[in-house]
């Protein structure tokens, strides 16, 4: 966990999906190459070839300076709409084949919405965000959930992180990006003036409870007094 920027007074936490929320591999690259195999068919071409076009997309990006990008922005660069998109992740994607209650995430969730209010924004559909957060027994914990679909954007674009402070009422700078990756959901917040942490999954995320509320969400000596009298 790496904590990029924390806003003085933290009021809400904007939450990733893949990878943040849960650790598992074969799911992630199920995801991406279940959407690689289903362009390849529209381009009418080999799942190799397809992969091989992306690959050279992102060496591109990142060698112009442009970092890493979703693979919806790459699709959309292909001509492929994000509506397609947002339909081919709805078609082809179902969290729950994947992915079972996880006890400790839930936990941790519930410290966390007791002092802050919790936000999904995820790169697939609102449905597969909302079947996600199910699947993994957690959806009662947050209080707002922004799906591709909602704002027709998907991270790095700064739309969802602003809609989902906007459902939350709470102004950017007091929000917090928690993601695993720094150019998808974390530049653009930090860009919005938001906090920014850093995590490599969802170990990152029992732990999170307890690293701000040892001190550094609260970072005025007088709210860290406050926080501190709180603490049992
Ligand atoms: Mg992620």
């Amino acid at each position: 966990m790496r904590v990029l920027a924390l806003p003085a007074e933290a009021r809400a936490l904007i939450l990733d999906f893949d990878g943040t929320l849960y650790s598992n591999p074969g799911y992630a690259a199920f995801q991406e190459e279940v959407l690689v195999g289903r362009l390849a068919r529209e381009l009418g071409e080999e799942a190799a070839a397809t992969r091989a076009r992306l690959a050279r997309m992102r060496a591109e990006r990142e060698a112009a300076g442009l970092g890493k990008t979703s693979l919806g922005r790459l699709f959309a660069e292909l001509g492929v709409s994000i509506q397609t998109s947002a339909l081919w992740r709805e078609q082809l994607i179902e969290p729950g084949r994947w992915l079972g209650p996880d006890g400790r995430l839930d936990e941790a969730l519930a410290r966390l919405e007791a002092r802050y209010a919790l936000a999904l924004v995820t790169n697939n559909p609102r449905s597969v965000g909302a079947k996600g957060l199910e699947a993994l027994g957690v959806a009662r914990r947050f209080r707002a959930l922004v799906g591709l679909d909602d704002t027709m954007e998907s991270k790095p674009a700064p739309e969802p992180f602003l809609l989902a402070a906007r459902l939350l009422g709470v102004p950017a700078i007091s929000c917090v990006s928690v993601g695993d990756r720094l150019e998808v959901d974390l530049a653009p917040a930090l860009g919005l003036g938001m906090g920014a942490i850093l995590v490599e999954g969802v170990e990152d995320l029992y732990g999170l409870p307890g690293f701000l509320e040892a001190g550094p969400a609260p970072s005025s000596p007088r709210e860290a007094r406050r926080g501190g009298g709180m603490r049992p």
